[in-house]
């Protein structure tokens, strides 16, 4: 007998389920209808195809996506499952063929569009068929309170009625509450049976940079991102042409997007994209929709979007496959003004929600100190109350001591000052490094007495001053150059000579690292792995199908991790079910098997891997072996974890009403004093446990989180005071 979890292995080569989808499998195959609510990339698709292959008939699955159709249905194919599309796409043979499949009862999935379901050939052909499983996939589209209100999506709850055998399960991606409402309403389907994913996307790190030289800025993050596929977003089409030559020029692998270009040539863009035969799309907002692509590992906005849920729904394209990634938006206030232009030309009420709309962005960009998950979150109506995501820029710079940077920033300033306060940041950067290009010597910029004076610094540690002295309001920033110049403050300082006190550098050197530190928790070779997707890119080739349809990037990085050397190795690895071990396991247990015999490496045990879906018992799993003796630095070494983790962990733990042993070890991880110990304790005597910003502040920063979060733990342990107030 076959089990949900058998097949998520056997069949789709996955070990864990992601949050909510085995619920929403279980209450499918209970027989009751279903709402579920997740956000892209949370999988939405397994929800159904799983109980597909449960049930004996067949499941149709409605979508208004045609594009996105063939591709379920080539994926689905490649794992060994029988399914068949029907949609205006294809010649009248081919949707002849497709029907007698279905009718000869060959498929078990049917991905149908609503107009075509609506059709009396396509309803005759249903009626004579046992149908087990309606799936209503974008589910907003029938209400009028979506985006994307559709008529047709309303006739489909007449065809419902038709299959009262049937269970019916709608999927959608947009959370407010009254599209919910509609939904349930209008397919009658109970409250109880409403699953609401959180839309939280962990994976994704999310950072806001002051837009100082933006072609610079994109390219330092698409070299961090080497032969990966990211996506820039500008405005307007006339940016998107400029900045694709920019980038072609330098010889990027890269094609434009957008409204302006003609239909065959958008489609051909984004089929070369999806394929990897292109690493970048510099597009507008047109560009998304429909694009299932997994591994997109960056996305630019290069310009301010309008709102904050287009900005969600567009940085919701990168790390669909949950690998890391990063997003990354250019913020200056120019744009704003560009923004207010456009909407000024507007009235009445679209004025007012688009000034809203901006409004919002412009808070969420703006805010320095708090997390950017939470903006984000408490739009769609979830509450986030995690104190430290520790992905996104905020979060993972609020504790950085303030060191004096007053030379630096007087060698920056008046160099700015020297050089007539007519030239961008990266000029001036220029002159400190005394730079010869042709532009420094055009303006005999090599005469200035600032020339070559900061040649103990390279480029991004300038570039990372100037936006602090930007945002510090030593230096403003204007027009279509970003021109720098110096506010009073900046003169003021420079007279009196005042101290400044800013971040030395590592802002930059850190946030390259957070944007892959997941990734590298699985140690791998790039080597490897580089071959591994000329084998994929080939077999794809061949198979005139998109590099994903054969295996996912995790699947790649796992091989080239461990190495296997048999069938049976290459089962374990995540993304490897029967049929794709069978169909393709060959062609790539040669290229490893060659690899590691050239290499000298062999084969390396795959432990089970404690998943996210399992992430909700770790922090059990770990306050056990801690009390079993184990040690934090080992329990960091066992999950591959930071410091930081295990202690967050461990204090769940004990706010979970456990005991935890009381060793000398937690000591040994902090550096603090006894006076400081005493400090801290009193202040958690006096505000509680559940936030350290405060003991933090209280310290003036002394001790930094990681400490504050050992110290917590102790007092817990001691059992003083109110644990968990
Ligand atoms: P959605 O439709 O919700 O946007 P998909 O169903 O397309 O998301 O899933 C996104 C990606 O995640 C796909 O590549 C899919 O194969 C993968 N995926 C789905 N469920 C799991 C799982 N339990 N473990 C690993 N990968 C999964
Ligand atoms: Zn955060």
């Amino acid at each position: 007998m076959q089990t949900t979890t058998s097949i998520l292995k056997d069949t789709f080569g996955y070990d864990f389920f992601r949050p909510l989808q085995q619920e929403v499998i279980e209450n499918i195959l209970a027989r009751r209808d279903t709402l579920a609510v997740m956000p892209t990339g949370g999988g939405k698709s397994l929800c159904y195809q799983i109980p597909s292959l449960m049930f004996e008939g067949l499941t149709v699955v409605i979508s208004p996506l045609i594009s996105l159709m063939k591709d379920q249905v080539e994926q689905l194919r490649a794992f060994g499952v029988p399914s068949v599309f029907l949609n205006s796409s294809l010649s009248p043979q081919e949707y002849q063929e497709n029907m007698d499949y279905v009718k000869r009862g060959e498929v078990k999935l049917l991905y149908v569009a609503p107009e075509t379901l609506l059709t009396p050939r396509i309803l005759a052909l249903l009626s004579s068929l046992k149908v087990d499983l309606i799936t209503i996939d974008e589910a907003h589209c029938i209400s009028e309170w979506g985006h994307d209100f559709r008529p047709e999506y309303r006739q489909i709850v007449e065809v419902r009625k038709k299959f009262p055998e049937a269970v019916c399960m709608a999927l959608t991606a947009t959370a407010t509450s009254r599209v919910r409402q509609d939904i349930r309403h209008t397919l009658k389907f109970p409250t109880t049976n409403e699953f609401v994913a959180s839309f939280n996307r962990e994976n994704l790190f999310i950072e806001v940079l002051p837009k100082q030289e933006p072609n610079r800025q994109v390219l330092e993050i698409i070299d961090r991102h080497k032969d990966q596929s990211g996506i820039i977003y500008c405005f307007s089409r006339k940016q998107v042409d400029e900045l694709s030559a920019f980038l072609s020029v330098k010889g990027y692998s890269i094609r434009p997007y957008h409204a302006g270009l003609n239909d065959a040539e958008r489609r051909r863009n984004q089929e070369l994209f999806i394929r990897d035969d292109v690493q970048i799309i510099v597009a507008t907002v047109a560009f998304g929709m429909g694009i299932n692509k997994p591994n997109v590992r960056f996305v630019i906005h290069y310009d301010l979007p309008k709102s904050i849920e287009g900005y969600y729904q567009e940085i919701g394209r990168a790390g669909r496959d949950g690998l890391p990634a990063q997003c990354t938006l250019l913020y200056s206030y120019a744009d704003v003004a560009k923004l207010n232009y456009f909407i000024d030309q507007k009235e009445g009420d679209e004025k007012r929600v688009a000034i809203e709309h901006l409004n919002a962005i412009v808070r969420f960009a703006e805010d320095e100190r708090n997390c950017r998950r939470k903006p984000l979150l408490n739009y769609f109506g979830e509450a986030y109350s995690a104190e430290n995501c520790s992905n996104c820029d905020n979060c993972n710079s609020a504790p950085t001591p303030l060191t004096d940077i007053t030379i630096p920033a007087q060698k920056f300033l008046s160099c700015v000052k020297r050089a007539d306060e007519k030239f961008g940041a990266g000029h001036i950067v220029d002159i400190l490094l005394g730079s010869k290009n042709e532009k420094v010597l055009r303006w005999e910029h090599e005469k200035l007495s600032t020339y070559g004076i900061g040649k103990e610094w390279d480029r991004k540690q300038w570039m990372h001053l100037a936006r602090q002295l930007l945002s510090l309001g030593y230096l403003k920033q204007d027009g279509e150059f970003y021109t720098l110049s110096l506010t009073v403050k900046a003169l003021e300082s420079l007279r009196k000579r005042e101290p400044i006190f800013g971040v030395m550098q590592e802002a930059m050197e850190r946030v390259k690292n957070d944007g892959k530190k997941k990734e590298e928790e699985l140690e791998y070779h790039r080597g490897l792995f580089a071959i591994l997707r000329q084998k994929r890119k080939e077999l794809a080739d061949e198979a005139g199908v998109p590099p994903y349809v054969i295996f996912p990037d995790r699947t790649l990085i796992e091989m080239a991790a461990y190495f296997p050397q048999s069938q049976d190795s290459l089962l374990a690895i995540s993304g490897v079910g029967q049929v794709k071990a069978r169909q393709y396991g060959e062609a790539f247990l040669r290229v490893i098997q060659d690899f590691s015999g050239k290499h000298g490496l062999s084969e390396r045990k795959k432990e089970a891997r404690r998943d996210k879906s399992d992430a909700g018992r770790r922090y059990v799993l770990i306050g056990e072996l801690y009390n079993g003796g184990e040690t934090v630095p080992g329990l960091m070494d066992r999950y591959k974890v930071t410091n930081a983790t295990i202690l967050d962990h461990l204090t769940r733990f004990v706010l979970a009403g456990n005991e935890l042993r009381k060793g000398n070890d937690l000591e040994t991880l902090t550096t603090a004093t006894p006076d400081q110990k005493q400090a801290v304790f009193k202040v958690f005597d006096e505000v509680g446990t559940a936030m350290l910003k405060p003991v933090f502040d209280r310290l003036d920063g002394a001790l930094s989180y990681d400490d504050l979060k050992v110290l917590r733990l102790m007092y817990q342990v001691l059992g003083r005071g109110d644990v968990g107030k």
